[in-house]
């Protein structure tokens, strides 16, 4: 049926008109500040960027292009906020944390309306994003209250004890995909343990942390969290390389984060790294064809395949590979691509027009080395949806596994299909990647899945489920997808140093 011209005008328009209602409710000023020292303030240079709505195209807001002098005075806030936050006991830094969770759960709605209407992605993932912001800041509030030292025999005229400071200042930069959330991954451990922190958000997506910092800013001392908007050549690398900072904190892209590492080498700078992924999703002969098409859904095309955890890589054993590829195209083309603030959306749009270009060559790429597409492979041609980002999910069988499509992060909804039926063969294959974040399993057998688990060379796997965040569980990657760990236990740690503390005993 050909879509009728002015209805769908008519579409678009009530979309545009949404989404200008939601911004004017839910975007406080559209004139942002940096946050330093706790006020808000002008960067000192005059550049601005425009903050865009990916759906709609529209302006939401203009922020400030820190640069390096900004991030000058942002640090030496941040020393300053250290010397008041690192006398609070870690019950009172508990206390600060549980209320900071506190006042983003009495929130939590619109905190999820503006992370969709700014990054894009569905309201019903960003209302879990921010379930997940507010669990984070609990468990790490509880977290602040186990740091220990320990005391180590070495003989009867020394006494050796060992305690667990923090850092000081730390640097802190975050992505896109989950813009509250990822700011929460950081800021809740680092605070916890009682450092000072200076974040540079993603330049896309600094709205709902903004918002974050209008609620909370006033439970935490002046310069304690200092948040420096701005591109990430200039705001970024001057956090990276200031000699004054002492640990940094990145998630993003591998080959950003290797320009990171060796930005954080001049000084040698401590530094932890979340990076990219290609992770694989198995299904073996035994699973149940629904669950597994169910797992492999969630897996690709959750925040429309931007996680860098996105099981983009899916191998099906070749008994069931016809029935499930059949199975699995029909369910990707069941789901409801369109407005993220509607309830009814599955896939929101992508969060620029460079990401959908580059998608869109990963797919011709694909393609072009014998890649068949099975569904999706572009853009929607409903022109309601024609200002947006938008693709449609993909599935494309037959490209062969060292396609730039199957090695490369795609970073959109484009999942390969590869058959498999020897199980070595197999576990070389997903293991034949640089990458090593994340992978899933479908299998009723508890023994394949632990053999399976521990052959694979990534930080995470999940088994019949996929996208599991609960705090407390360790996340982190193998290989090329980074350093150290990051939502446990581990990571308050991480954000502290060991020092040893030798006496004299007689
Ligand atoms: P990106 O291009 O690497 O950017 C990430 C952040 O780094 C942004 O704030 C960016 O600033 C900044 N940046 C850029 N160049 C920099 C430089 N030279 N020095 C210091 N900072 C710099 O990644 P992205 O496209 O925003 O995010 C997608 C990537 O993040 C994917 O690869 C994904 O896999 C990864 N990711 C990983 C995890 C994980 O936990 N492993 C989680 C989420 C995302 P601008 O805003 O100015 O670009
Ligand atoms: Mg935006």
């Amino acid at each position: 049926m050909t879509p009728d011209p002015q209805s769908s005008d008519r579409g678009a328009l009530e979309i545009a008109e949404r989404h200008e209602r939601a911004a004017s409710e839910l975007i406080r000023e559209t004139e942002l500040q940096l946050y330093i020292d706790g006020v808000w303030v002008d960067s000192i240079g005059d550049a601005r960027f425009d903050v865009r709505d990916p759906t709609t195209g529209i302006r939401l807001a203009m922020a400030q292009a820190g640069n390096a002098a900004d991030i000058e005075r942002a640090v030496t806030a941040a020393w300053r906020g250290y010397e008041t936050w690192k006398t609070k006991s870690p019950a009172e830094r508990q206390t600060i944390l549980t209320e900071i969770s506190d006042r983003v759960e009495a929130r939590a709605e619109e905190f999820a309306r503006l992370d969709s209407l700014d990054n894009g992605k569905p309201i019903t993932e960003a209302r879990g994003d921010i379930e997940l912001v507010v669990d984070h800041f609990r468990y790490f509030a509880g977290a602040a209250r186990t740091l220990e030292g320990k005391t180590v025999p070495v003989g009867r005229d020394q006494h050796v004890e060992t305690i667990r400071e923090p850092y000081g200042v730390v640097g802190q930069i975050i992505p896109w995909n989950f813009p509250l959330l990822m700011a929460t991954w950081k800021l809740a451990p680092a605070l916890a343990a009682g450092n000072a922190v200076v974040l540079k958000p993603a330049e896309e997506t600094p709205l709902s942390l903004m918002e974050f910092v209008h609620e909370v800013g006033d439970l935490l001392p002046a310069g304690a969290l200092n948040v420096v908007t701005g591109y990430g050549p200039e705001a970024g690398a001057s956090l990276v390389e200031h000699p004054r900072v002492s640990k940094i904190a990145f998630t993003g892209s591998t080959e950003v984060g290797r320009g990171v590492m060796k930005g954080a080498a001049n000084n040698l700078t401590d530094i932890s790294l979340e990076l990219g992924g290609k992770s694989p999703l198995i299904v073996f002969p035994d699973a149940d064809v629904n669950r597994a098409v169910d797992v492999a859904i969630d897996a690709m095309f959750y925040n429309a395949g931007e996680c860098c955890c996105a099981g983009t890589r899916l191998f099906v054993h070749d008994m069931l590979r016809e029935q499930f590829v059949e199975e699995f195209a029909a369910a990707a083309e069941a789901l409801v691509v369109g407005d993220p603030l509607l309830e009814k959306t599955d896939i929101g749009p992508k969060i620029s027009a460079t990401q959908v270009e580059r998608t869109e060559q990963y797919i011709k790429l694909a393609t072009e080395v014998g890649g068949q597409v099975v569904t999706g492979g572009g853009r929607p041609t409903d022109d309601r949806l024609g200002r947006g980002n938008f693709v449609l999910p993909t599935v494309i069988e037959r490209a062969p596994h060292e396609a730039r499509a199957a090695q490369e992060e795609i970073f959109g909804p484009v999942e390969l299909v590869f058959g498999w039926n020897s199980y070595d063969r197999l576990i070389e294959q997903v293991n034949d990647v640089k990458f090593g974040l994340a992978a899933g399993i479908v299998t009723d057998d508890l023994t394949t899945a632990r053999r399976a688990a521990r052959d694979i060379e990534v930080g995470n796997v999940w088994v019949n489920q996929y996208n599991e965040f609960p705090a407390g569980q360790p996340f982190g990657g193998y290989k090329q997808s980074g350093i150290g760990r990051e939502t446990a236990r581990e990571t308050i740690e991480a954000y502290t140093r060991t020092k040893t503390i030798n006496f004299r005993v007689g």
